[in-house]
């Protein structure tokens, strides 16, 4: 990372960190005066937006309609606000494996596509320089200080693909102030013990799933560290999997919520009472399957997020599948930011089974996390497929366990109402991964 951008991103931390002192009044008039700003830029630069939002350039964002990934990459050209974009030459520069800026000047992400095709967003540097502080918030509000005597040693364990937002992000902040060991997620745990090992890092990073296995390698004595603090993200953090992360290192774990398309979204403060929304750079309206508003304390079906400090590629009521429930607490830290009490992962975890009646009922994630939380197992994964249930576990010796685990499962199954599946126990060695390093707790394959 070259000076100006360790500069840079120093000047964007202090005036964030302003914004955390202010009342909810002043966050709200800031947050009006920059979705003008954007909008105006939107429509003066967008030949999308102007047709997209024709006849409502005055309509308050609530009114507005909602883009999907799928609008979003059909008119990715028209979309972007620098004429000289098009996604074809980004395509090809993925083919080639070229890295560097775009254009000279333009950070490019892509979502994995675990769903359909993959979503490609753009940053340009000064765009680029939030992204990474945002970041880096996350880590300042659990106590990591940048300090630039100290160099800090972090290890991260998950994706080391490149185009994929952690790793990019990694690479910018291989910086003055950390020194950093990355592994990749999907590498035999035995090497990554090995090497956590050797490293001992005072900041260790992973996917929540990961990061229940080194918690129970780090219980079950092999693996042996004694970092600060703890950070999870990109995955859905279940109270057992804090439970053991806790148990294994004291109460030092950090969940954080990020996404490719809009940087980090949400962290824990001191106080871990919920993920406080960085709502000083996003606008999020939490929104049930047909976009209408959810009250407070109420799962949401995804997440409408509006990026205010993105020009080169705005979005502006861009829809992510997470379904997540907000708060009307306020924390003692005086954030003026709203707090995000749970994450239960996306829409596209639901998995859906028959009534008696022939009738398709919806199953939340929720429903299984709650039983699987009940067993001691390093790892699990819930796959279904057309024959039923499949529940594969690492780390289980316990067969009066599993046997429950399936009495447990088919009674909260019946409890909804649906025909109860057949329920196939799979103990395994590891939980298999994604190439992007995620190991989803939930999966339906047919
Ligand atoms: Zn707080």
């Amino acid at each position: 990372m070259n000076i100006i951008t360790v500069l840079k991103l120093l000047s964007n931390l202090r005036v964030l960190r302003t914004h955390e002192h202010w009342t909810r009044a002043q966050l709200e008039t800031y947050q009006n005066q920059q979705l003008a700003q954007l909008r105006a830029f939107a429509y003066q630069h967008s030949a999308f937006y102007r047709q997209f939002h024709q006849g409502m350039f005055d309509k308050p964002l609530s009114e507005l309609p909602v883009l999907t990934k799928q609008v979003l990459m059909a008119h990715f050209d028209e979309l972007v606000t620098d004429p000289k974009i098009r996604l074809a030459d980004i395509h090809k520069r993925r083919e080639e494996g070229l890295d560097g800026r775009y254009l000279g000047k333009y950070w490019i992400n892509a979502t994995s596509g675990s769903t359909g095709s993959p979503g490609i967003f753009l940053f340009n540097d000064e765009e680029w320089s939030t992204v990474l502080a945002s970041f880096t918030r996350g880590y300042e509000w659990a106590g990591v200080r940048i300090n630039l005597t100290h160099r800090s040693k972090i290890a991260i364990v998950s994706s080391v693909t490149p185009w994929h937002m952690s790793y990019v992000v990694g690479q910018t902040l291989r910086s003055p102030w950390s020194t950093t060991l990355r592994l990749s997620a999907t590498e035999p745990i035995d090497h990554i013990v090995q090497q956590l090992n050797d490293w001992q890092p005072e900041v260790l990073i992973a996917y929540a799933s990961m990061m229940r296995i080194l918690a129970v390698e780090q219980l079950e004595n092999r693996l042996h560290l004694t970092p600060q603090v703890v950070f999870t993200s990109s995955e859905v953090l279940t109270d057992e999997t804090r439970r053991l992360v806790e148990t294994a290192w004291g109460k030092r774990l950090f969940n954080q919520y990020a996404a490719t398309e809009t940087a980090g979204i949400a962290a824990e403060c001191e106080h871990h009472m919920g993920l406080h929304l960085y709502e000083d750079l996003i606008l999020v309206e939490n929104v049930d399957e047909h976009n209408r508003p959810v009250p407070t304390g109420v799962y949401g079906d995804k997440v409408l997020v509006t990026v205010l400090f993105n020009r080169t590629q705005p979005l502006i009521r861009y829809e992510i599948g997470d379904s997540i429930r907000l708060s009307d607490r306020t924390d003692a830290c005086g954030r003026p930011f709203r707090v995000v009490e749970g994450i239960q992962g996306r829409q596209e975890d639901m998995l859906h089974f028959p009534t008696a009646e022939g009738k398709q009922v919806a199953i939340h994630p929720n429903l299984f996390h709650q039983v699987m939380d009940t067993v001691s197992v390093s790892g699990w994964q819930i796959i279904h497929r057309n024959d039923g249930l499949h529940v594969l576990l690492s780390g289980s010796n316990s067969t009066t366990e599993e046997a429950k685990l399936v009495d447990d499962m088919s009674r909260a199954l019946a409890k909804q109402g649906v025909v109860v599946p057949s329920i196939y126990i799979e103990p395994v060695d590891t939980i298999p991964r994604a190439a992007n390093g995620k190991a989803p707790l939930i999966r339906s394959i047919s």
